[in-house]
């Protein structure tokens, strides 16, 4: 199916941030707009990185139907928001506000779906609930993930990050068993654990290798990074050359991407689509 032409009747929607040039998030969503024939595109969006509010106001009033939103702007996103949902409130942070035409702006965070998505997807037998979860890292990206996996019955999240202090912020903010540690402490986070999740931005565009302990871990353990930029970073690497099952970012995005296009478009996306085999195509070097 191809879509129809753009005219006024065509629903805008789109992914904001800076830098944006390089979101795979238009790419996918595009080929499900083509494959479903909706009457709707996906742009990019950059605003400058002291200008986002100003971006949201001129936005509002449902012109444009609704943004994901993506680094630098997440937190910003929550806060110029008129309401929030749940999860976008636990997690701090907002990546898809929606423009009503009564000028209001809901902001949601669909990450965490993205992160048990991508379990779903890539490690169809592990149980969020069976054991503790070691999360790497203290960000948005963080906390989005504890809250998520606490909502979905894990029994306990260990926060590990270098900087002790975020991850103590982020155990006080959230209800529910969550225990800090700093990085050194890692193998001792890792004890027992039923997966941990890389949500550092170490590896991210081949910056420098995370020094995880993953040999402590149980060898039932699933392995996941949130960075697929590149695709197998040296964090996964190290999992499979240890012989854990491993879960990728791109799977994230991709999960985080199908309820956003849900909330632009009214409609899931078609199935059938191989929008990871476009992605992975795109991150080629
Ligand atoms: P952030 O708020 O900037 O947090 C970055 C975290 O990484 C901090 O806890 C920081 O530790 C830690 N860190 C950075 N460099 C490090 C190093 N060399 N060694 C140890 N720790 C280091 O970022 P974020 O928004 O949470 O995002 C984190 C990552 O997740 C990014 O790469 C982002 O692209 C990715 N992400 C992916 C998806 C997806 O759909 N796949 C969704 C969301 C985020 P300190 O606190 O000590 O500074």
């Amino acid at each position: 199916m191809s879509r129809p032409p753009v005219t006024g009747a065509t629903v805008v929607a789109g992914v904001a941030g800076s830098p944006v040039r390089h979101s795979l998030s238009p790419l996918i969503q595009n080929a499900w707009l083509d494959a479903a024939g909706i009457d709707g595109v996906y742009v990019p969006f950059a605003p400058p990185t002291d200008g986002f509010d100003a971006f949201v106001s001129g936005l509002r009033g449902g012109t444009v139907r609704g943004v994901n939103v993506t680094i630098p702007f997440k937190e910003q996103a929550l806060a110029c928001a008129t309401s929030a949902t749940p999860r976008a409130r636990a997690a701090a942070a907002a990546n898809l506000l929606i423009f009503e035409t009564d000028g209001s702006v809901v902001a949601d965070n669909t990450d965490g779906l993205g992160l048990l998505g991508a379990f779903a997807a890539q490690a169809p037998d592990f149980a969020v609930g069976a054991a503790p979860i070691a999360i790497l890292g203290a960000g948005g990206a963080a906390r989005g993930a504890a809250a998520a996996l606490l909502a979905a019955g894990c029994p306990e999240v260990r926060i590990v990050n270098r900087t002790l202090a975020k991850a103590e912020a982020i155990a006080e903010a959230l209800t529910g068993s969550i225990v800090a540690f700093e990085l050194p402490d890692a193998r001792q986070a890792f004890a027992g654990v039923g997966a941990v999740i890389n949500a550092t931005s170490a590896e991210m565009n081949g910056g420098t290798a995370l020094d995880a302990p993953l040999e402590a871990t149980p060898e039932t353990a699933v392995i996941m990074d949130m960075v697929y930029k590149p695709i197998e970073t040296p964090f996964l690497h190290w999992a499979k050359s240890l012989n854990r099952r491993t879960v990728d970012g791109l799977a994230m995005l991709i999960g985080q991407a199908a309820p956003s296009f849900e909330a632009f478009y009214g409609q899931s996306p078609p199935v059938g689509v191989h929008v990871r085999a476009l992605a992975l195509k795109a991150l080629e070097p």
